[in-house]
């Protein structure tokens, strides 16, 4: 997984006052923002145009990277929708062009996160509860839980992750009722869902909560997003049958809401020049129970030679498995399907900086397919955000090792980061699933176990002629930089709390220094490979074990914060980042 980055822009103001309807119980409406708190926010928004050569795509292929923009343009509606009750209310109301109206392309909503990470309306609206939502606006978490547990044969139809949670008023019932006859198609994909929507309404009672599928949620949505997706199936039918295929298939699925047989030709077809993310598949927005997914589309072009060199350069990894440092030998695939790709538009839960992906999330789907992996590779290589990165970089280094940090170096280290999460242990030495063995820190040691793992195949890939001498020592300058921190982590952020850690080991280990003096650190190269090992072998021993306990005194011995060290370096950093918040425009969209 790859944590999400903010997007960017900027424009002069005018106040901008909305009136919405209130749902029942719901919080209070906000007043809007004022011309400067809205300045504030745009002053610090960098915009990035991403414009690829998509030269190379045939006229069909082109055909169908337009529908997918239709598509995407009904999912970033469904996706703003599915946030905030108010937010496709608001939007109508802006002035196109207006600084509120690049606002809220910055957030993909009326909610901005400010300057010191809070989150607050800029316009108009209410709070939005937990449940953004996918949820009645006035449901507790007390209230839901109470009635799964009431009703546990309702347990899967509850917590479906892709479904809203509707009360069973007379006004919800009816209308989905009525989409249930407008589209009989949707009642025939979801049987019993009409008898069971039918029983509800002889006696409605909003004390009681039903699943509605996303598809029937959003139907008129999903009825053109399935007709378009079949155009596009149409449009490169000839050329790329197994992209047509796909296409179809995830078609089908957004109108049943089960998407094995669409990420099953997903994940193990081989597509000529296309690729794309399709539907609802992140929970990262609910935060009443983190069960929701909420929609994406994005329309990857494929760069054809990176792809085939890193497909060449994975040939391999079985070496890197067996080398890793611990004794419970596994096989791997190394026919991993990873592409290179380009960023071409971008809609919903996936825009935004995203650097790589890795889906599908369901075990059992990875079990069965595996798992894709979409390298972005326009973002990676995106001179403007590299730029921020590397004065960063140059500000807290001492000057010899500032060149030793390049854009290639951050696009190996995160494309092994991924292929990490294939490899070493996946479930404990008696057989439980990691995340149910550590809870909350499973997350924290995976990712950090990926991050060493991508660092621990240097050795081997120098070996193998895979990176050359300066690539290794920049792919270790890349592992230094990733574990920097601009602030103190909170214990709850699992990806910098285990950056930390590592920044505390290479410290404790002698890989880096701290020159009190100049305030610079600096890199002893030649006990980057011991140190990085024994990391790994702790964290695949504790993973291994499966031991909470074990997990949080290691995560609490390498978590210390000196103000005089660690407070000197993330103030440096702060202090040369010129911008916030990247807006994200695309070439392809005619922006
Ligand atoms: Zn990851």
């Amino acid at each position: 997984m790859v944590r999400l980055t903010f997007l960017l822009l900027s424009l002069a103001a005018a106040p901008l006052t909305v009136a919405l309807a209130q749902a029942p119980n719901a919080p209070r409406a906000l007043p809007a923002w004022t011309p400067a708190q809205t300045q504030e926010i745009l002053a610090r928004t960098q915009t990035i145009r991403l414009a690829p050569d998509i030269s190379h795509l045939s006229a069909g292929e082109r055909t169908a990277v337009q529908k997918l923009i239709e598509v995407g343009r009904i999912f970033q509606q469904v996706y703003e929708d599915q946030r905030h009750h108010q937010a496709l209310a608001a939007k109508a109301r802006l002035r196109t062009g207006s600084p509120e109206a690049t606002l809220y392309r910055l957030f993909q909503g009326p909610i901005a996160t400010t300057l010191d990470n809070r989150r607050l309306p800029f316009l108009a609206v209410a709070e939005p509860p937990p449940g953004k939502n996918v949820y009645p606006l006035d449901l507790t978490r007390e209230e839901y839980d109470a009635y799964i547990a009431a009703h546990p044969q309702r347990q899967a139809e509850l917590t479906h992750l892709r479904s809203v949670i509707r009360r069973a008023d007379r006004t919800s019932l009816t209308r989905d009722l009525d989409v249930l006859r407008r589209y009989p198609v949707l009642a025939m994909l979801h049987p019993g869902l009409k008898q069971r929507l039918q029983a509800l309404s002889a006696k409605p009672n909003r004390r009681e909560l039903y699943g509605l599928p996303y598809s029937v949620a959003y139907a008129d949505q999903m009825i053109r997003a399935f007709g378009l997706l079949n155009e596009a199936a149409d449009a490169v039918e000839r050329e790329d049958g197994e992209f047509a295929r796909y296409l179809r298939n995830r078609a089908r699925d957004l109108l049943s809401d089960d998407y094995e047989s669409g990420d099953a030709a997903w994940i193990t077809g081989r597509f000529k020049n296309l690729n794309a993310q399709i539907g609802a598949y992140e929970t990262y927005d609910d935060e009443l129970t983190g069960t929701r997914a909420f929609y994406s589309l994005n329309v990857l072009a494929r760069r054809p030679q990176e792809t085939e060199a890193l497909v060449k350069g994975l040939r391999g990894l079985q070496d890197v498995e067996n080398a890793l440092p611990y004794d419970r030998r596994k096989r791997v695939r190394e026919d991993i399907p990873v592409g290179v790709y380009d960023v071409v538009a971008d809609f919903g839960q996936s825009r935004g900086g995203n650097t790589a992906t890795i889906l599908p999330n369901e075990a059992y789907l990875a079990r069965r397919y595996g798992r894709t992996i979409l390298l972005r590779a326009n973002i990676m290589r995106s001179p403007e955000i590299f730029s921020a990165g590397s004065s960063a970089w140059a500000a807290v280094v001492a000057p010899e090792f500032a060149p030793h940090l390049t854009a290639d170096s951050q696009f190996n280290r995160t494309l092994w980061h991924e292929i990490g999460h294939y490899l070493g242990v996946d479930r404990t030495r008696d057989g439980r699933d990691l995340d149910v063995a550590l809870a909350a820190d499973a997350n924290l040691l995976e990712e950090m176990k990926a991050d060493l793992v991508s660092l621990f195949s240097g050795r081997k890939l120098r070996e193998s002629g895979y990176y050359t001498a300066d690539q290794l020592r920049s792919l270790y300058a890349s592992g230094i930089y990733r574990t920097l921190q601009n602030n103190r982590p909170r214990r709850d952020q699992p990806y910098q709390t285990m950056q930390l850690m590592q920044f505390n080991w290479f410290l404790d280990k002698g890989v880096l220094r701290f020159d009190p003096r100049t305030g610079r650190l600096s890199i002893n190269y030649d006990r980057y490979p011991d140190a990085v090992e024994g990391l790994l072998k702790e964290v695949l021993a504790i993973q291994d074990a499966g031991d909470p306990a074990r997990s949080d005194a290691f995560i609490k011995r390498w978590t210390s914060w000196d103000e005089n060290v660690h407070g000197r370096i993330a103030k440096a950093m702060r202090d040369t980042q010129r911008y916030r918040y990247r807006l994200f425009t695309y070439a392809a969209m005619g922006e």
